[in-house]
């Protein structure tokens, strides 16, 4: 994520220092107009099983359709709302607009999809974080089992006691914890014992060029086989090919996010959706 926000960081700035700061500004305003007038939209992106392809649950992921701009990937909005944080009031909006969606779905479904919300590490070391997911689980009627939070590591290994404090207390309600992007940050595999966590998500740098790497397929292999050991589940994110899926069944990783089988899409799609996707 560092090398997508540094890409996107020198697109703004290309147009020189003044330009620069006076570019922040405009989308500062922009993103908190944003939020006044709902331009932000959620959308949400398929994991299946991955031998059958079958639905296993969604993440969602904000969209942000700016009127004259079109649309701006999360990669260069969600870097520039943590660092004015205004990520607060955007991850708010998110946290409750997911389980409202998805109370309203599962509500029409014969078995309910649980959805999996990411959390800036601004948003959750903030006080009243419990709090606030508590009152988006009872003011959209979601039961808490069908929630998940994706951290990254980083937000665990700064002030590590009260963040797992934190995860005790998320998971005492039922809430499901996963870690993202696993293996970019500094962890070691070993730490994942003592988190009160239930998932790993394993970045898709890894996943990439598994067939063709070596060593990025042991890593692949060294986590999955931890992950299980520890009775942890396990996703591959950025899965685009048959034969990234093939290498991942084989290593028996059994949940797989990606191109291969679904974009990220608007709830209406997500909703029209069949039970299984096809795993070509
Ligand atoms: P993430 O949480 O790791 O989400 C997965 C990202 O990988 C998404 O990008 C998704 O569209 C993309 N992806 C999924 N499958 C594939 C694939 O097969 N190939 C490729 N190339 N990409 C794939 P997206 O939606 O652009 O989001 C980027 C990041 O922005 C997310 O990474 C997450 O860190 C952040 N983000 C998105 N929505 C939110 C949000 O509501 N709150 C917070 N705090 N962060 C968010
Ligand atoms: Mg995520
Ligand atoms: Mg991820
Ligand atoms: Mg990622």
């Amino acid at each position: 994520q560092a090398k997508g926000q540094g890409r996107n960081t020198w697109q703004w700035y290309a147009g020189g220092a003044d330009e620069a700061v006076s570019e922040r500004v405009r989308l500062r305003r922009d993103i908190q107009e944003a939020i006044e007038r709902d331009q932000f939209e959620l959308h949400y992106q398929p994991i299946v099983e991955a031998a059958s392809g079958r639905l296993r649950s969604v993440e969602a992921l904000v969209r942000w359709r700016h009127p004259e701009r079109g649309m701006i990937s999360p990669g260069v909005f969600i870097p520039l709302a943590e660092q004015t944080g205004q990520i607060i009031a955007l991850g708010r909006w998110v946290l409750r607009r997911a389980c409202r969606d998805m109370a309203a779905l599962n509500a029409e479904r014969a078995s309910a999809l649980p959805v999996a919300v990411n959390i800036s590490p601004l948003q959750f070391r903030r006080q009243g974080f419990l709090v606030e997911v508590e009152q988006a689980l009872a003011d959209s009627g979601l039961p808490a089992a069908q929630l998940e939070l994706e951290v990254t590591e980083g937000v665990l290994m700064s002030g590590a006691e009260s963040a797992i404090a934190l995860l005790s207390e998320l998971r005492a309600r039922g809430i499901r914890m996963a870690i993202d992007d696993f293996g970019t940050g500094f962890s070691s595999l070993s730490y994942l014992r003592d988190l009160p966590i239930t998932k790993v998500k394993l970045d898709r740098a890894f996943i990439q060029d598994i067939t063709t790497k070596s060593d990025n397929a042991a890593i692949v292999q060294g986590v999955i086989t931890m992950a299980h050991h520890l009775g942890l589940s396990i996703v591959a994110e950025g899965v685009e090919t048959p034969a990234q899926r093939r290498d991942l069944m084989r290593r028996g990783c059994d949940l797989l996010q990606g191109f291969l089988f679904a974009r990220p899409m608007p709830l209406a799609e997500l909703r029209a959706l069949p039970a299984c996707l096809p795993v070509a």
